[in-house]
Order: structure tokens, then sequence, then C-alpha cells
């Protein structure tokens, strides 16, 4: 289907769930994107599929994403791996990174005869869906489902080990026939300003919330999905949350319908704030404008100098940006046998475009080994 990364073949699926075949076509899904009883929940599909579907009876778009969520998500509870081909038998091939790239990659892999080690930092499988987006979104069974279903059918998760200090590039490039490195992009980025060592990162914070100590107002600055998943989790502590953002709205990279759930559950936004300095309980921040160049170009948001305010916080989240760790990305080139794939190559993107990544990867692996 146009618009989905992935292409999910979305009207054979349809007239297969028409018909009933419930299982034929979570397995079509599930070929196609192993990820998806996770795509159709946390992918952007505004962004992505809607308007694209078939259309039902009144001329409408049909809402795929909650009709993949169906079939998908009962499938994956009874799924087992099968090998499917020999194009990769027999040859030995290390994933490292256990996220929706890594998963993905291992499960055709396996498919296609390989013999698969999964390696991963953390002890469970699953990345950023486990260790990132908060348990009200997304539901910990589906990783539960993907280490099933990957350890049953053999492929060998060894969790716990870290890229770059208990193992490297140079030594699983000898040791396997293929090496695809999917660790995501975790690290973060600073805010840059006086004080900045002050604030909470966001992402250790959302991967365990109940180890930090928020106080009664949280300030988060950022406008990604990790600022929306931050804030609705310190939200849901008992603090008094705001999300503090240097553009409008219609400039955050966060999915709209996030933004929106965030202030239903009583998150509070303030734009056109871009922060200069943090201080022993709180903020300054400098307020900002739109502003259009003389000559019709882009509208360019610019700080308006002299507005300096304090703003009271006892905690202060920053989610801008993560970026994937450059001393591995350094690491890994060269090699004719290692391949990159998900956010680790990309950059922070999201689940499906990570998934399309890993089939890219893969692809490539076939005509190198
Ligand atoms: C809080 C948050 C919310 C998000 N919300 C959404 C959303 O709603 N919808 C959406 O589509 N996308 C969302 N995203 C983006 C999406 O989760 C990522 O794009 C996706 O997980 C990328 O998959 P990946 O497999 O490349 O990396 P990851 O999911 O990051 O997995 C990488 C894995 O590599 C491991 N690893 C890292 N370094 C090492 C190392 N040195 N050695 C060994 N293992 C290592 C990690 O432990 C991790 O398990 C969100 C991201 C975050 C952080
Ligand atoms: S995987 Fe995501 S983008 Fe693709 S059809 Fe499903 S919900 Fe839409």
């Amino acid at each position: 289907m146009q618009g989905c990364p992935v292409h999910t073949p979305v009207p054979e699926c349809m007239q297969l769930y028409r018909q009933g075949l419930l299982e034929e076509a979570g397995k079509m899904l599930f070929q196609n994107n192993p990820l998806t009883a996770v795509t159709s929940q946390v992918c952007d599909w505004k962004q992505f599929c809607y308007g694209h579907c078939v259309l039902n009876v009144k001329m409408i778009p049909i809402r795929w994403y909650e009709i993949e969520q169906e079939i998908s998500g009962q499938y994956l509870e009874t799924c087992r791996l099968e090998r499917q081909s020999e194009e990769f038998g027999g040859k030995r091939i290390a994933i490292v990174g256990a996220g929706p790239a890594g998963i993905a990659a291992a499960v055709w892999l396996y498919q296609a005869g390989g013999e698969v080690t999964l390696f991963d930092a953390n002890p469970r499988m699953g990345g950023v869906l486990r260790y990132g987006i908060p348990a009200f979104r997304l539901d910990k069974k589906y990783c539960d489902s993907y280490e099933k279903i990957l350890t049953e059918a053999g492929v060998e998760f060894r969790g716990g080990v870290e890229l770059g200090k208990d193992i490297t590039v140079k030594e699983l490039s000898a040791s396997y026939d293929a090496v695809l490195l999917a660790i995501g992009a975790e690290e973060p980025s600073s805010l840059h300003i006086p004080g900045d060592e002050r604030a909470v990162q966001a992402l250790p914070f959302l991967k365990n919330p109940s180890a930090y100590k928020l106080g009664k107002k949280v300030i988060v600055i950022g406008g990604g999905n990790v600022a929306m998943d931050a804030c609705r989790t310190a939200v849901r502590q008992g603090a008094e949350t705001w999300v503090y953002y240097r553009k409008t709205f219609e400039n955050m990279p966060a999915n709209p319908m996030e933004v929106e759930e965030a202030k239903a559950d009583g998150v509070q936004f303030k734009v056109f704030q871009a922060p200069v300095e943090v201080k022993e309980g709180g903020v300054v921040f400098r307020d900002c404008e739109n502003v259009e160049p003389e000559d019709g170009g882009r509208v360019v948001t610019r700080i308006i100098e002299g507005t300096d305010h304090f703003v009271e916080c006892d905690t202060l989240l920053t989610a801008i940006s993560e970026k994937p760790d450059s001393e591995l990305l350094e690491a890994a080139q060269g090699y004719e046998n290692v391949f990159l794939a998900g956010d680790f190559l990309t950059g922070p993107k999201t689940v499906v475009e990570a998934v399309a990544s890993a089939r890219e990867a893969l692809e490539a692996m076939k005509t190198k080994i």
C-alpha cells in the first residue's frame, strides 16, 4: 500500500479478513512485517497510510490499522516460526540490537535458513518497545511474544552483552558470516546551555520511571515522541507537568494524536519558549516568535532578546533529538560483512521505518554473502 513504509498488502488482507480467514491474513501480515502487531498500534497512521486504504461504502477511508491490530494481535499469540527457504542456509549471522529492526531481521533470517545469534545490552528483547514506550501505550506482552517465538525456534539470545565493551565489531565480523548492527539511537543531545547538567535525560527516565523522584512540578523540553511519553509518564506520577517547546504545535515532530492525548492526561503546554539557563529550582526561558523573511522564504523561529523569565520546577526532563553512537558508527566502517539497520543507520525514526530498513539491509546481505 502507498504511504506505508513496508507496503502492507491491505487489499489482499482485507479480502482474507472478509472471508473470515484470519490466520491466513495474519500470516500474510507477519511475513511482510513481523512487527505488524506493534506497528498497527504505534504507527502515526495519519502520516503514513490513512487515506491510501480501501474506501468503505460511504467512501470514507477505512481505519485499516484497527483491522491490522485485530488480525496481527491474534496471530502473534499462536505464531510459530518455520524454515521457509535455504537462502541463508548454513550461514552464521550475528544481530546486535533486539529492537524492532533486530527482531524483524532475526525472523526473516531464521525463516531463510540462517543460524542467528541475537545480542543485546539489555537483558530482555524489545529495544524501545520494552525500555522506552510506556506500558500504558504499548503492552509489554508483545515483546514477550517475540522473545518466545524467536527463542522457541532456536534463535540464540544473548542479553546483557554490550557492543564496544563485551564484544567488538572486529570480533563479530571475524566470527560470523554476516553481522547486522541494529543498536538504535540512544545517545542524548545536550541543551548546550549553562547548567544543563542539572537536567534529567528522558530516555533513562522512561526506562525506569519509578527510580526517579520528580517532585511536584516537572518541565519537559522537546516536542517529539520521547517528550510526549516522558510528560505523560511524569503526569501519571502525580507531578504538575508542563511541556515547553521552542516553536509552534504545528512544528512538533510528535504524532499530533499523542499531543492531544498528553493534553487529555492533564499535561500543559507552552510554545515559543527557548531555554537559556538551568538553575537551582528552575529554568530561565526566553520568548520566541515566528518571522516571515522579506524575500518570502521559509518562516523562521527566532528568540526575542530581553524576554528572559525564570520558571520554577523540581525536575527538568530533556527529550531533544537522540543520536546513534558515533564511535560505534565509526567502528562499523570498512567491513564487507557488516550491515546496519534501524535507527542506528537512519537516526531516530519510527518502528515501521526500522522494519523497512532491516528488510533493505537483508537485501544487501544477500548479495554480499
Ligand atoms: C520513548 C520513545 C517513544 C517512541 N514512540 C514511537 C511511536 O509511538 N511510534 C513509532 O513508530 N516509533 C516510536 N519511537 C521510535 C521507535 O521506537 C524507534 O524508531 C525504533 O524502536 C527503532 O528500532 P531499532 O531496532 O532501530 O532500535 P531500538 O528500538 O532502539 O533497539 C536497539 C537495541 O539495541 C540495543 N543496544 C544499544 N546499544 C547497544 C550496544 N552497544 N550493544 C548491544 N546492544 C545495544 C538496545 O538495548 C536496544 O534493545 C519512539 C521512540 C522512543 C525512544
Ligand atoms: S504498518 Fe503502519 S503505516 Fe503500514 S499499514 Fe500498518 S499502520 Fe499503516
